[in-house]
């Protein structure tokens, strides 16, 4: 490590801008933020720079005097002028302060990193100079994980800490924070009940003790694969999770944003074997919320199209636990945007139908006669072994066998595949191209088609 993280403090000290153009006014942006008096030393200042002093917020030194440097914890320099930074960086040194160069690291006895501000949380991210575009990503990776209510929720915390070591036995003080850190607290301000939150923490101090657990259960949405398709708020339930029951299809790397210590559990059903029954699944899930744990039913896609929420939300239900649904991208949104076909289309397509190429054993496939209507596109799901039967009566209920159609096979994993044909030549391209589950099968039959469709039914047959 060259350089060692520290935090400066920063109340009753001094931060000394030395420049007056937008360099300097970027430094005066951050230092904005510390409780720290901002002096800036400068002719013909910026703007920005101007309207600070004007406001009171930073006091002005046109020209250096003895007294510039006075209880300076820091300066940032940034004149433009290479010997000027040299000179004000050595007086400022004299004076104790920790000087930063703008652009010159070889000046500088401190650098700024890339900082994730949720005061009084603040997380620093260096890369020493190797990489300071991957520092900046990884901070827009950080930015996303931590909700902009965190700062927030930890000052209150702190604001308790006194009352908690007055009311909390100290053997328990660990397990509490554990519990305010993660609880039903937390989770009410997270969601902007922040009355409530406190109240909660307070009822618990009252009472010398943390809550037991509520149990909960929220089906997450995963998306297509990939995990930056995932919702800020799924990243959030993982992170929550004590355990987390996932499908065949949810990517691995998406598993990876849990919490190391949660449980993971798989549900799904490998090739050739059997699926664990539902209502098997249904009551692993309510057992496991019933001992007060945080369980998510991670399912692909949205867990609201063909994700048997409908059973898993009703044996909660009839155990009396919360439950929550996060959304998810489902795969024919993420097929669409992969082919960068819009799933409506303005004169073309006015209607967008989700179905299925399976239903329950049993029973009577979906009707396709309500699908077969100029202006319409249509996503089949797990219809990729039953194109031929799909096409077959796409085409006998009235949609032209020369429509459209893209196969979109394991949309935004590494397994991703294309392919291009006709309803009429589904099954056909399908065997040729060896294209397997899972796969979005998209059939467009747009309006400019439907004058001509006769025609084309006509040499379909
Ligand atoms: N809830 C999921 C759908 C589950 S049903 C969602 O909203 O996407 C399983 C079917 O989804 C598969 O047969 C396939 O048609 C589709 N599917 C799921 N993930 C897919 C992916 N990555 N690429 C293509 N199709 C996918």
């Amino acid at each position: 490590m060259k350089n060692f993280p520290m935090f400066l403090r920063m109340d009753g000290r001094r931060v000394v801008i030395c420049g007056s153009g937008e360099d300097a006014a970027r430094k005066a942006r951050l230092v904005l933020k510390t409780e720290a008096a901002i002096r800036i030393l400068g002719t013909d200042l910026d703007p920005e720079l101007a309207g600070l002093v004007a406001s009171g917020r930073a006091d002005h030194h046109p020209t250096l005097t003895p007294a510039t440097f006075d209880n300076a914890a820091l300066t940032f320099i940034a004149t433009g002028c290479p010997a000027l930074d040299a000179a004000l960086a050595d007086h400022a040194r004299r004076h104790g302060a920790v000087v930063n160069v703008v652009d010159r690291p070889d000046m500088c006895d401190a650098v700024t990193p890339s900082i994730v501000d949720r005061d009084p949380v603040v997380i620093a991210i260096g890369t020493e100079g190797a990489a300071p575009v991957l520092g900046r990503s990884i901070k827009t990776e950080i930015e996303t994980m931590l909700s902009p209510r965190l700062g927030s929720f930890v000052a209150l915390a702190g604001r308790l800490r006194d009352a908690v070591a007055q009311n909390i036995p100290h053997r328990q003080r660990r397990g509490f924070w554990e519990w305010a850190f993660n609880g039903e607290a937390f989770r009410a301000h997270l969601a902007g009940r922040e009355r409530a939150a406190a109240e909660i923490l307070k009822d618990a101090i009252a009472a010398g003790q943390a809550p037991a657990e509520k149990g909960h259960i929220a089906l997450v949405g995963a998306g297509p694969g990939a995990r930056d398709l995932l919702t800020l708020r799924a990243v959030q339930r993982l992170q929550q999770a004590d355990v987390i029951f996932y499908d065949r299809l949810v990517d691995p790397e998406v598993l990876e944003l849990a919490r190391r210590d949660a449980d993971r559990i798989y549900v799904g059903k490998d090739v050739g074997a059997h699926a664990i029954p539902q209502a098997t699944i249904d009551r692993m899930i309510v057992n496991e919320a019933l001992k007060g744990r945080r369980i998510v039913r991670l399912k692909s896609g949205d867990p609201s199209v063909f994700g048997r929420a409908t059973e898993e939300l009703e044996a909660a239900k009839a155990a009396g636990i919360e439950t929550e649904i996060v959304p998810g991208i489902t795969a024919a949104s993420a097929a669409a945007a992969s082919l960068q076909k819009p799933l409506t289309e303005r004169g073309e397509i006015d209607t967008f139908a989700i179905t299925t190429g399976q239903c329950r054993p049993g029973d009577a496939a979906p009707s396709r006669a309500r699908l077969a209507h100029p202006g319409t596109a249509v996503a089949l799901y797990m219809a990729v072994e039953k194109a031929e039967e799909v096409s077959r009566d796409m085409i006998a209920a009235g949609t032209p066998a020369d429509c459209p159609v893209d196969i979109v096979a394991s949309v935004s994993t590494r397994d991703e595949r294309h392919a291009a044909t006709t309803l009429g030549n589904l099954a056909q391209t399908i065997r040729e191209e060896g294209l397997a589950y899972p796969a979005i099968l998209f059939v467009r039959y747009p309006k400019s088609m439907a004058a001509s469709a006769p025609a084309q039914q006509a040499t379909a047959a």
